[in-house]
């Protein structure tokens, strides 16, 4: 059993294009520069409707985490504990994503940089120590 692979649609189908050719890409507005994640359809910052997709530097912080020591899913179990983080793009948003380094290691402020992993053939961000 892997663990359980993400699938894209329509909206998302961008974000994992990006991935899969190496890029953390999000969403930018082209009014007033403002960058989203997740996907939106208005722009929170100036309520405008015109996003464009752009490559992010991958520099991120690491805004907060969990150790997950219950295997919740069986695609996990070699992974156990494992982290589940919320890491701080250099953007501004805010994603969930693992952090690839010994759970005692992790400390909230500690600076990552995007990496790829692939899960069942499709690229997942996650993010290393920089
Ligand atoms: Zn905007």
């Amino acid at each position: 059993m892997t663990r359980p692979a993400p699938t894209s649609d329509e909206r998302s189908a961008p974000f994992f294009e990006g991935a899969a050719r190496g890029a953390l890409v999000l969403q930018r507005c082209t009014n007033c520069g403002e960058h989203h994640f997740p996907i939106t359809e208005i722009c929170t910052n100036c309520l405008q409707t015109d996003m464009e997709w752009v490559d992010a530097s991958g520099d991120a912080t690491l805004f907060t985490f969990g150790v997950m020591h219950y295997l919740y899913h069986p695609g996990f179990a070699k992974e156990l504990p494992y982290n589940v983080s919320v890491v701080e793009l250099a953007e501004g948003p805010r994603m969930n994503a693992s952090v690839d380094a010994p759970n005692e290691s992790l400390e909230v402020g500690m600076t990552l940089k995007v990496a790829f992993d692939t899960v069942e053939g499709v690229a997942v961000p996650i993010f290393r120590p920089a």
